[in-house]
């Protein structure tokens, strides 16, 4: 509400304004026309096309997807139209020169430009990059590890990395579902040099830079910002991989210093290896988790009443194995996909779903226009997920809820460890993946099997393994399907700690500690998200939304205060 009347002000300074505004009035209708006329055409396709893929995922039916794929065809195709492109690229000329004298007609055309710029590849090109990324996915999907002659799926070869005990079968798997890399690696590199076209094409210097203005993001200042992380992680990140790594050398009995890349829990060290005993699990074997959820938001004033019925919470057969939340329409009609068990990790994923869900169309006033009645960035609304995600591992949160801990200091010291440690040991592995991806379109001429292996050692404290040269990179599929992408959960990590401190500060006080503070049964909570975060929609980019909501722009300080980093 308070938005909608600042934009009134704004366009009615407009109307009213002298000659020198006049010329402007012109434009400023012509893009509120172009707005208005995109909307149109666009609401129902959008809707057709939310629709299609919440079928799809429920169904996990051949028609559903092939409907799915026309739906998410017909918006591709109409993004892609020249005439609206020229239209939009002119408005942003002279949006850029101030002429659009309405805040929120500016702001949709910005919003609308680089929509539009995404689909302006030459065709042909588009097609030959979709059928190379199609080819690999495909390859992904279909590369099984083997070894001794027995193939094993992806799940095997996790488990064989959280149990298995010997060090030479454990490198032989872990070597085994490497060989997807070499088997991706030419389409792979012809896909970047294609991806690189479409880019230069464009006026971009590389596909890297054209994904970070897609997403009105910059390369430099991404650097610095993971530069300032490398530094607050660095040390926390040593201490506590020597004590995982003590504790893995005593499984596997080798010392510390002869861990190789094989011996921890997941093929990358992306996560942390589960070496702590208290089961973080316990708690919530006989919780019922989706009413504990709408007893929590509801508390907090942001009740999900009208999400549940909507949603599909449980497994059934052909259904994804998946969470995600989606707004079908941005008026209201919110969903969450989950496979809810009892367990720590669905409890956490829910509270992060419905947290996606707390921050959509439900929340985000119906006075803006649909252009920018959405979150106003992924991290933004990724960085709301984790802020509510992170209470299923809070001592203080599990037992207001009223669930029972038995050994409540071993839980709290289990829970604290792996939440501490998680996070430090994705933030490095996500520098490994921004600084690859960002290098590798750069110069993708480069001996890219050392890039990764020397950002591997220097970021994330592995040992390359002796002799070893091979296309290591390839077997990580979000480079492939999600590109310049990841360093977005990392920055939403950033966005959770210091939109809850600065909510922290705001509603409890300067002195309150942040890590004691659970919002139960707290409305001041829902009412500070609704004004801070939420009802901006996209009116600001991620940068002004931050500083909208925190009084700062994002920096890894909350972040690493969290985890008492400095
Ligand atoms: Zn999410």
């Amino acid at each position: 509400m308070r938005i909608h009347v600042m934009a009134a002000a704004v366009a009615a300074v407009g109307i009213a304004g002298v000659s020198p505004l006049m010329a402007d009035e012109g434009t400023t209708a012509r893009a509120k026309k172009f707005v208005a006329a995109h909307e149109a055409k666009f609401k129902p396709l959008d809707r057709r096309a939310g629709i299609a893929w919440w079928d799809a995922n429920i169904s996990g039916k051949d028609e559903d997807f092939a409907k799915k794929e026309q739906a998410q065809n017909a918006i591709d195709a109409a993004l892609a139209d020249h005439v609206a492109f020229a239209e939009v690229k002119e408005l942003k000329e002279a949006s850029k020169a101030g002429k659009i004298d309405d805040k929120i007609a500016d702001r949709c055309v910005n919003v609308l430009y680089l929509a539009y710029l995404e689909k302006q590849v030459d065709p042909e090109l588009l097609k030959k990059i979709v059928a190379k990324s199609n080819a690999v996915e495909k390859t992904f999907n279909v590369f099984r590890a083997q070894v001794n002659g027995k193939k094993m799926t992806d799940g095997e070869v996790r488990e064989v990395l959280k149990n298995e005990k010997n060090s030479a079968y454990r490198q032989a798997v872990w070597e085994a579902s490497k060989k997807v890399g070499a088997e991706v690696e030419a389409d792979l590199k012809e896909l970047v040099k294609l991806r690189n076209e479409a880019a230069t094409k464009l006026g971009f210097k590389n596909f890297h830079a054209l994904q970070l203005y897609l997403n009105e993001q910059d390369g430099p200042e991404l650097i610095k910002l993971f530069d300032d992380l490398d530094e607050l992680t660095r040390e926390p990140f040593t201490a506590a991989k020597r004590e995982i790594d003590e504790i893995l050398a005593g499984h596997y009995g080798v010392k510390a210093d002869e861990l190789m890349p094989w011996h921890y829990h997941d093929p990358f060290f992306q996560e942390s290896p589960a070496v702590f005993k208290a089961s973080l699990d316990a708690p919530y074997a006989k919780a019922d988790i989706r009413k504990l959820c709408s007893d929590f938001y509801a508390g907090i004033g942001l009740p999900i009443d009208d999400v549940i019925p909507r949603s599909d919470l449980y497994e059934k057969p052909g259904k994804s194995p998946h969470a995600f939340c989606t707004d079908i329409d941005r008026e209201g009609d919110v969903r969450v996909l989950g496979n809810i068990r009892n367990n720590e990790y669905w409890m956490g994923t829910m509270l992060h779903e419905l947290g996606h869900s707390v921050y959509s169309s439900k929340n985000i006033p119906k006075e803006l226009p649909y252009t920018i009645r959405a979150e106003a960035h992924i991290l933004t609304t990724e960085g709301v997920a984790m802020q509510f995600e992170r209470f299923s591992k809070s001592r203080g949160w599990i037992e207001k809820m009223g669930l029972k801990l038995e050994d409540t200091s071993a839980f709290e010291e289990a829970a604290k460890k792996v939440q501490r440690n998680q996070l430090l040991i994705f933030s490095r592995w996500c520098q490994v993946m921004l600084r690859f991806e960002k290098s590798m379109y750069e110069n993708p001429e480069q001996d890219l099997n050392k890039l990764w292996w020397d950002l591997v050692e220097k970021y994330q404290g592995l040992k390359r393994p002796p002799m070893r040269n091979a296309p290591d990179y390839g077997s990580k599929i979000h480079i492939v399907s999600a590109p310049v992408y990841y360093h977005n959960y990392m920055m939403g990590q950033l966005f959770a700690s210091q939109v809850h401190h600065a909510l922290c500060r705001d509603v409890y006080g300067a002195d309150t500690d942040p890590n004691a503070v659970t919002y139960i049964g707290d409305k001041r909570v829902g009412e500070w998200m609704k004004s801070k975060v939420f009802a901006p929609g996209r009116l600001y980019d991620w940068r002004g939304l931050t500083r909208h909501a925190t009084g700062e722009d994002l920096s890894p300080k909350a972040f690493a205060e969290d985890f008492r980093a400095k």
